[in-house]
């Protein structure tokens, strides 16, 4: 048998993952489709690949941006994520542009050539195949869904410390949204550590275990179609990325709700800035757990200078702007 990648214990080790962030070059006269099965092809690994989601695209031939579309066409450069069947070794085009790079092949021919940007974590569908479960699917799609409701599924995150507002702007959201005939729905990171996360403290593992759990719900939430508004402090930009994996980022906003400790502690709604402060409770973010702030978020909200009206209406704009081509 030939083997796959080999290094040497002083370098780099390979990547190995069932799930990779791919910029793809599309040859074939068929468009590449999600959900069809594909063979890639690195180095000596041949495996099967699906295409779950396309990022972005661009038309080769006149370098346009191209409208979100579901397929990959002859010609067009896509950013993707690509799910596959086994786990492979391969590099990163950033460190080693020889062993990053693949084609796909489509009933013997090449219909594709790219390079490996990232690799990403195991989908749910994926670690169950990976454990010889398999995914059942029903006969109701989510765009059957999408059409009854009329609507999308989306998950957007508030996050932000203790006391920035994220409750509060979640409701009146919500409300909006709702009088707006949308099916909406708030999973309030406090309201899901009475339930769901109730065996779970303050952490960072369980804070993250926490976020995970979150980030699975909101998942299916998402899938039913419905507008999902997470209120939750997600303190790290890996925790914060993590959902926005899970969920997928055509689907996905994130919302950064910002004010300085000083403010927050000074409103302290539930009163535990006091506590954190004289010892009663620990790990507290900003106190004695730390908040990172948010990378890139696609929207900040300073509820310091910002009325909670203006506020929603902020997130209300961003949600037409971003998905004003499909329907929300
Ligand atoms: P979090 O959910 O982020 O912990 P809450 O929404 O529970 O925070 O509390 C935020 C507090 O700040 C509330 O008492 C709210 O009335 C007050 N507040 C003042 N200005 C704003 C604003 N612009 N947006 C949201 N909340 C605000």
């Amino acid at each position: 048998a030939r083997g796959e990648i080999a290094s040497l214990t002083n370098e780099a080790k390979p990547k190995i993952a069932t799930r990779i962030r791919a910029n793809l070059f599309w040859l074939g006269k068929e468009p590449m489709i999600s959900g069809k099965k594909y063979f890639l092809k690195l180095g000596t690994a041949k495996v099967g690949v699906r295409l779950e989601q396309i990022s972005r695209l661009v038309d080769a031939v006149n370098l346009s941006q191209q409208q979100q579309k579901e397929i990959i066409e002859q010609n067009d450069v896509a950013e993707c994520i690509l799910s596959l069947d086994k786990a492979i070794a391969f590099d990163l085009a950033s460190n080693l542009a020889k062993t990053s790079r693949f084609v796909i092949v489509d009933k013997y021919e090449i219909a594709g050539g790219g390079i490996i940007q990232e690799e990403l974590a195991d989908s749910q569908q994926n670690k169950g195949n990976l454990l010889n479960l398999s995914w059942h699917s029903g006969k109701v799609s989510y765009d059957d869904r999408c059409k009854r409701l009329n609507q999308q599924g989306i998950v957007i995150l508030l996050t932000g410390l203790s006391g920035s507002g994220k409750s509060t702007i979640a409701v009146e959201l919500e409300k909006e949204l709702f009088g707006l005939n949308k099916s909406t729905y708030i999973l309030d990171g406090d309201n899901i550590r009475h339930g769901l996360n109730s065996d779970l403290g303050f952490t960072y593992q369980d804070r993250e275990e926490n976020i995970r759990r979150i980030a699975e719900v909101a998942t299916l939430f998402k899938d039913a179609g419905l507008i999902t508004i997470l209120s939750a402090i997600a303190p790290t930009n890996n925790m914060r990325d993590m959902i926005r994996e899970k969920v997928g980022s055509n689907n996905y906003i994130e919302v950064y709700v910002k004010a300085d400790i000083k403010t927050c502690a000074a409103r302290d709604p539930k009163g535990l800035y006091k506590k954190a402060k004289s010892g009663e409770i620990t790990n507290f973010t900003g106190i004695s757990s730390s908040y990172e702030e948010p990378r890139n978020p696609d929207l900040v909200i300073d509820t310091e200078k910002v009325s909670i009206n203006e506020s929603v209406s902020k997130v209300l704009e961003l949600l037409e702007a971003k998905f004003s081509r499909e329907i929300i």
